[in-house]
């Protein structure tokens, strides 16, 4: 049974459901093929309309959905609920933007008439994680649908209820069947579908060994594939950080989740004109932070999502603890039932240590304490990852020099990095390749077929 939804705050099995069989898969896949020829002639408007439709379901339904999202993967409910409305918005997002995002792109050129016009590719895999069990998909299925594609969703294997619930979601709201089918298939047999002929390209949300894996399997047919990978995002505190804000932002930034975002600050990196107050303020908030129960609306943390995963995360606390580390705040296991892990703060990590090499996907900030910002910005980049970074600084030259120097997909001044539909998503180096959300995710997985006219 390798699909099992495990309640994280409990441990309990809630409910199992068995892989697919080759004969189950072959059905799927050809009711996907099936839609995308009727799919893609639907006008721009009924796919706006349709959009409109599974954003009205998700938030009318807002709760009870939000409520599968916690039992599965343990975020906290509050979080769950702001992930299905962003979900909601950003299908609202595509309804309304999406048809100027796919006109006709007129470019000038010798031919009386010539441009670009966006056409789909066909159904295109989406291989998914458990942290964001329906943003992560919906943020590449708005724009995939509205510009024509159909979406083959293959899951998480320990996210199996919300990989149904995205299926009827659509099939409720009116699409088509087939517009999104759900397949229950090992990671391990990705790479067959993925050289199935119907599938036409591939998207993975994951790790770096999933990357490689995909992308293997997607050049080996020549398919198209977008990568949104792992990272170790700096937190950069220059001299002229306003810390009132800059502290709380730190502790939202590396607990959001429960600490099981890619995109979560992981390193911080802190200038030594005010590392003593940064520290010692972060420190303290990360302290203060109630963990338990997701559905308790006092909990600031929930548990992480497995017993494998907190055991990863204790085994990296632990072997830089051993090797000199200070945690200045947590440091621990929480005892009982579920898989709960202390806010923790080290100090100190260096390279032998696995937290200075290895990407913490739990609520574990490693602080550096360094002389400049050029420092600062060096020690930023000097990671095999490069999904986001922040830097915080108040002193405009500051700012800009965060923007220009940081190596990363996307650099955030003052705000934690986050996502917003009109804005594109996306990491360099080993956090992957390609870009998702606002116009330039959209036109990943489409034709820009060229016309001229003579
Ligand atoms: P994961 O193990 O790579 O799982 C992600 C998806 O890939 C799952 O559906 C998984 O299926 C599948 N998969 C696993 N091995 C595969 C293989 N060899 N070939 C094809 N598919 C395979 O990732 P995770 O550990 O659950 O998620 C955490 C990682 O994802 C972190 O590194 C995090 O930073 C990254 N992430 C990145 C972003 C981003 O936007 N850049 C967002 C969220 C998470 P099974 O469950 O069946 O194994």
């Amino acid at each position: 049974m390798p699909y099992v939804s495990i309640n994280p705050a409990t441990g309990e099995v809630t409910a199992e459901y068995a892989d697919f069989t080759p004969a189950e898969i072959d059905d799927k896949l050809n009711l996907a093929t099936k839609a995308f020829h009727g799919w893609r002639q639907t006008s721009i408007e009924e796919r706006s309309l349709l959009l409109t439709s599974a954003a009205n379901h998700l938030e009318s339904e807002l709760p009870t959905i939000a409520e599968v999202l916690t039992k599965e993967m343990g975020k906290t409910f509050a979080s769950a609920k702001g992930e299905v409305g962003k979900c909601a918005l950003t299908l609202r997002y595509y309804a309304e933007h999406g048809p100027a995002l796919l006109a006709d792109q007129i470019i000038a050129s010798p031919a009386s008439k010539s441009g670009v016009r966006y056409e789909p590719l066909g159904p295109v895999l989406a291989v998914m994680p458990w942290n964001f069990p329906l943003w992560q998909l919906i943020r590449f299925a708005a724009p995939g649908l509205m510009a024509g594609n159909v979406v083959v969703l293959k899951h998480a294997s320990n996210v199996p209820e919300s990989a149904l619930l995205l299926e009827s979601l659509f099939r409720r709201s009116g699409f088509p069947e087939g517009c999104l089918v759900n397949l229950f298939v090992p990671g391990s047999q990705v790479a067959e579908v993925i050289r199935d002929e119907r599938i036409a390209a591939v998207t993975l949300t994951g790790s770096e060994a999933a990357g490689q894996s995909v992308a293997t399997a997607a050049g080996s047919v020549l398919k198209k594939c977008v990568l949104e990978l792992g990272g170790s995002d700096p937190f950069i505190i220059a001299a002229s950080a306003d810390l009132e804000k800059t502290v709380p932002m730190a502790i939202t930034g590396r607990v959001q989740n429960n600490g099981q975002s890619c995109i979560a600050a992981k390193r911080f990196i802190v200038v030594d004109a005010v590392a003593d107050e940064f520290i010692e303020r972060f420190s303290q908030g990360m302290r203060d932070l109630v963990v338990g129960d997701p559905f308790e609306p006092a909990s600031n943390v929930g548990p992480l999502v497995s017993a494998a995963q907190r055991d990863e995360v204790a085994g990296q606390v632990d072997d830089a603890l051993a090797k000199g580390a200070i945690a200045t705040a947590g440091g621990a296991r929480i005892d009982g039932p579920g898989f709960y892990y202390q806010p923790t703060v080290l100090t100190g990590v260096t390279r032998e240590m696995r937290a200075g090499n290895e990407e913490i996907f739990g609520p574990v900030a490693v602080v550096y304490r360094v002389d400049s910002l050029e420092e600062a910005i060096a020690l930023g980049n000097d990671t095999p990852w490069g999904l986001g970074a922040s830097i915080w600084a108040e002193d405009p030259a500051e700012q800009e020099q965060g923007i220009r120097d940081l190596e990363a997909g996307m650099v955030f001044v003052n705000a934690i990095v986050g996502s917003t539909p009109e804005l594109p998503f996306g990491g360099i180096k080993r956090s992957g390749y390609g870009r998702e959300l606002s116009g330039i995710g959209m036109h990943e997985f489409c034709n820009a077929k060229t016309f001229f006219v003579a």
